[in-house]
């Protein structure tokens, strides 16, 4: 299987060369060629363990890593760092099913991949014989950063530098980073916003001058974004993994079409269901999740994607964003797997922020429905949902459970639904915590943390837990053109 640029077909590469790029040539994105089917049925995946049903999936994507290769990589990556030993629990609660991502070490479901990614890239760099150490550069809006640190601190060969927008994150986000403890980790505030972090991220990775010096001295950059075809594959599995346990629960029987609704930002979680579906899996409508920055519902009702507006700072951070990176990948199959019509849309993303596609295109679109929440629907939904039966949800998977309560609303579909549960409610303790009663404003941040545990009944995970009275180790805070002497100096180069 081979992975092809989707802004020019003929630049292609095999997974692992895939892995360690990151990005393709002039911006591109690497997409797998052919779609493989399931080798496996429904009813014997319900059977495995999450282990074995991410090898079931995960070989068909990965062709060039050995079966000893990948074996090692899973079992190295979903193991007791999960508080839970069957990784990713699936709940029903609110007439629906949601899929809790966010039991790995940094309580978010970025885990579910960069806690993989590291034995991913490290065997990518042994197979290619790589000898250089990797660096890796994230910039971040509160998520990723921490999640990559925890996934990266201490693996041999990897260095990792992250950058978050100093004022811009939530205190439980910035603790998390900052307190990082890792010999191999760096952390940055920066004063500016995440763009400019994003930015200065992209211009050093753009560099070529720097990239030939510091290859001299033994380092190379690579990326732990979610358009890393590494973070991509790993989120497949837990779509398989998820329907089949409600195949084994006996909720639907093998073959049954289910809903599935995902809170998006980069349109990377809601992309893996996409692919799940092309490798067999029965999905019915994938329902795309939006907060107030509802660029993505816009397009799905319009067929024009349009970035020019009013970025919104909403109680759903991770989903602040106005150019979902990922789409690019929808775009390219729908257009037919065409690099020259996708590159023509994305230079007109680039330079007038906006495109539009086809009737035929949208047409391919069929299976998609988008929806939004507002600020006070959400916090409306953590209430609701929390009065019913005690359950209390992070505001990112608010939105889905919003917009999915809105699908039903409209349509009067009933098929059994599945809901991408994205962060721990322990993540946003004041957004969610306000949302129930607004008193609670009053009281300190870890004054929340075990209002909540009081609250909700589950035991403050240990990723909080260990933050209260944890040290500060990063203090560096940069202007935003100081990022690559920085980087240098961490590098000490
Ligand atoms: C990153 C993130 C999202 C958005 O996921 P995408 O793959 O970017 O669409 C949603 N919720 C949480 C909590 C996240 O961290």
């Amino acid at each position: 299987m081979i992975y092809r640029s989707t802004r020019n077909r003929e630049e292609t590469a095999e997974a692992s060369q895939a892995i360690l790029r990151g990005l393709a040539e002039n911006g591109g994105l690497f997409v797998p060629d052919e779609i493989p089917a399931l080798d496996v049925s429904l009813e014997d995946l319900a059977k495995m363990d999450y282990r074995e049903v991410a090898y079931s999936v995960m070989k068909l994507m990965l062709t060039d890593f050995t079966e000893e290769e990948l074996k090692y990589c899973i079992n190295s990556a979903y193991d007791s760092k999960f508080d839970v030993p069957d990784i990713v629990p699936v709940v029903k609660h609110h007439d629906a099913h949601y899929i809790e991502l966010f039991h790995g070490k940094t309580i978010a479901f970025k885990d579910m991949a960069l806690s993989i990614l590291p034995y991913l890239l490290t065997t990518s760099a042994k197979k290619n014989n790589i000898k250089n150490d990797i660096v890796i550069l994230t910039a971040t809006s509160g998520d990723t950063g921490k999640a990559a640190l925890a996934g990266f601190a201490d693996v041999p060969g990897t260095r990792i530098a992250v950058f978050y927008p100093k004022n811009g994150v939530s205190p439980v986000q910035e603790k998390q980073m900052v307190t990082e403890k890792g010999k191999n980790t760096f952390v940055a505030g920066i004063t500016g916003n995440f763009d400019d972090a994003q930015t200065g991220v992209k211009n050093i990775f753009q560099d070529k001058e720097l990239a030939a010096y510091l290859d001299e001295k033994g380092f190379q950059f690579s990326s732990a974004n979610s358009i890393n075809i590494g973070r991509l594959v790993p989120q497949i599995v837990y779509y398989v993994y998820s329907y089949t346990r409600l195949v084994k629960d006996g909720v639907i029987t093998a073959g049954d079409k289910v809903n599935v609704v995902v809170p998006t930002g980069n349109f990377g979680n809601i992309l893996a269901a996409y692919y799940a579906s092309l490798m067999g899996l029965p999905v019915n409508k994938f329902i795309c999740a939006s907060n107030d920055n509802k660029v993505l519902y816009d397009f799905f009702k319009t067929g024009v994607y349009d970035k020019n507006r009013e970025f919104i700072l909403t109680s759903s951070p991770s989903m602040d964003i106005l150019i979902s990176s990922n789409l690019e990948r929808l775009i390219y199959h729908i257009a037919g797997d065409d690099s020259a019509k996708n590159a023509a849309l994305m230079k007109s993303l680039n330079e007038t922020g906006r495109y539009d596609i086809t009737d035929d295109m949208k047409a391919k679109l069929d299976k998609f429905y988008g929806g939004y929440a507002t600020e006070d629907e959400v916090a409306d939904q953590i209430r609701l949902v929390y009065n019913e039966d005690g359950y209390i949800m992070d505001t990112h998977t608010a939105v889905a459970s919003r917009v999915y309560d809105k699908y039903k609303e409209e349509t009067g579909d009933n098929t059994v639904t599945l809901i991408a549960s994205t962060a721990s409610p322990y993540k946003f303790t004041r957004s969610v915590l306000t949302a129930i009663d607004p008193a609670y404003d009053e009281k300190g941040d870890f004054e929340l943390v075990d209002e909540l545990e009081k609250l909700s009944g589950v035991k403050v995970p240990n990723a909080v837990e260990e933050i209260r009275s944890a040290e500060i180790l990063h203090k560096t805070v940069c202007d935003k053109e100081d990022m690559e002497k920085v980087v240098r100096g961490f590098l000490g180069v």
